[in-house]
């Protein structure tokens, strides 16, 4: 019988433990793609994306004689009918580890189980299970370093060649068009704007990760902390939506490190970032929307979304030039460079004190590497409510991050026009992404600071102590 593949953040031929399974079991291979309910409320630039993704990996599939099957609903319902049409005996997937990925797969699971199918998940989308990696007395990690250090010795897998082969199935099951999914329809505009920055699929992954590794890894201990440089892998979004395997990304690393690249390390760290975010979002989930740690439940946050300054701080017109600099950076490319990503972090929830769920909510919208571990993560530690977060006292002071990171305003002069005698293409780009109700135009007056950079650290610091930590 028939195997389907049903295919998720796992968008990828190579080095596919679900794909590879569903061909040794023999039989035809369908590979299935389901706009369910969580794909269906993607951002809006992550959800145009993911249409890119998908794009790019039926056309690999039909260039090997298979196909990529489109369909819409709810993951069972979908997965019985797509059974009952094609007689398959077994579903195949790749493991999520995000709670609301969870919850559905194990419906998903047990239904299809109970219809007597081989439904099966497979590890691929992390290089370390959650559960396997155990402190010593048998818990889960909370802090990154001891975490790093139970991993980096560990065997990691060599990535596998894509199959040469799919069997296909005599009769294909019907799929939907993608262009009817209008997965670009939240991006107005944008979208045309948006796109020379996507590096989509896996063969353009796969050059970037050799590009990087060969040449740009060795200069990653400084360059990676330059925004107007092309210093890091750009690699987020295509893990993100599995286009390349975190294992392949690690042999790379490890294979400049062996060649003595001196940032190779740093960055081998960093995938294990990702896996520490998916480590803490499994076993903890509550990540994902709550404050990990619970004592913040009781700081002062402001949780009005379309409070001024928030709004302020979205449009990029905080008139605090790096964080509206790294604001119109992610507006119109999709990605935020990450320190860029901790200073307007700090400054939402700090300087603005506003709850980190409203930048967690808006990166969700704008980012095309949007990860539901990662984000999460991230603005917990920004926002010092997480597990190894910083602490909430260190306040980012974006000057002093400008003169130290920027000290030639090139990342500045990227991004913003307004005021500027000749301002850079991209920055004016920014107004042709934006939405027009918004109402800003590239000949207004760059804005004062709505909270001073001095000010709101007195703020921030002031709320943190009455608390009384
Ligand atoms: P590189 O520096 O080349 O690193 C290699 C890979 O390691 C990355 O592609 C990424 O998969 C992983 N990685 C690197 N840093 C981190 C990190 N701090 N946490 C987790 N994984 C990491 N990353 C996302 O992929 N999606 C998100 O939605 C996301 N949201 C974030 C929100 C905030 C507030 C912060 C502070 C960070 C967030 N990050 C997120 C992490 C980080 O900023 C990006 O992964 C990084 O900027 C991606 O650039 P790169 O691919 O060039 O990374």
């Amino acid at each position: 019988t028939a195997t389907l593949l049903w295919m998720r953040r796992d968008l990828r031929l190579s080095d596919h433990p679900a794909l590879g399974a569903a061909i040794a079991r023999g039989g035809p291979v369908i590979p299935v793609f389901i706009l369910d309910d969580l794909a269906e409320t993607l951002g809006a630039a992550p959800k145009w994306r993911l249409g890119l993704s998908l794009e790019d990996l039926a056309r690999r599939l039909e260039a090997m004689g298979s196909r990529l099957i489109l369909r819409r609903g709810d993951a069972t319902q979908t997965l019985r009918a797509l059974v009952a049409e094609t007689g398959a005996g077994a579903v195949y997937w790749s493991r999520a580890y995000d709670p609301d990925s969870v919850a559905r797969d194990k419906a998903v699971k047990a239904a299809l189980k109970q219809d007597g199918l081989d439904a099966r998940s497979h590890e691929g989308h992390l290089m370390f299970e959650p559960w396997t990696v155990e402190t010593g007395t048998g818990g889960f990690y909370r802090v990154y370093t001891p975490f790093w250090r139970a991993v980096k010795e560990r065997g990691v897998p060599e990535p596998e060649p894509a199959p040469s082969h799919i069997p296909a199935p005599k009769d294909w099951p019907l799929s939907d068009a993608l262009e009817d999914w209008r997965l670009a329809a939240a991006m107005d505009r944008g979208a045309a704007i948006c796109r020379p920055y996507q590096r989509v699929g896996e063969d353009a992954a796969q050059g970037r990760l050799g590009w990087f590794t060969g040449h740009a890894i060795g200069a990653y201990d400084t360059a990676r902390d330059l925004p107007a440089e092309d210093g890091t892998s750009g690699l987020s979004e295509n893990l993100a939506l599995g286009e390349i395997s975190p294992r392949r990304c690690w042999h790379a690393g490890m294979r400049a490190l062996h060649e003595g690249k001196p940032g190779a390390e740093t960055w081998l760290k960093e995938l294990v970032w990702r896996e520490f975010a998916y480590h803490l979002a499994w076993h903890t989930p509550r990540i994902v929307n709550r404050n990990w740690r619970e004592d913040w439940d009781a700081f002062p946050w402001n949780e009005d979304e379309d409070h001024p300054h928030v709004i302020a701080w979205k449009q990029g017109r905080t008139g605090i030039p790096f964080v509206d600099a790294a604001m119109r950076e992610m507006y119109v490319t999709g990605r935020m460079h990450n320190r860029a990503r901790m200073i307007v972090a700090s400054y939402l929830t700090k300087h603005l004190l506003s709850h980190w769920r409203i930048g967690q909510k808006w990166f969700e919208e704008c980012l095309t590497d949007w990860d539901p571990a990662s984000n999460a993560m991230g603005w917990q530690w920004s926002a010092g409510s997480g597990p190894d977060a910083t602490p909430y006292f260190r306040v980012f002071n974006p000057e002093t991050q400008v003169q130290k990171f920027d000290p030639k305003s090139r990342y500045l002069d990227r991004w913003i026009a307004e005021g500027r005698r000749n301002p850079t293409d991209t920055a004016l780009s920014y107004f042709d992404a934006i939405p027009r109700k918004w109402g800003l135009s590239a000949d207004d007056i760059y804005p004062e600071p709505i909270v001073s950079v001095k000010d709101g650290r007195a703020k921030a610091l002031a709320a943190y102590e009455r608390r009384g930590f």
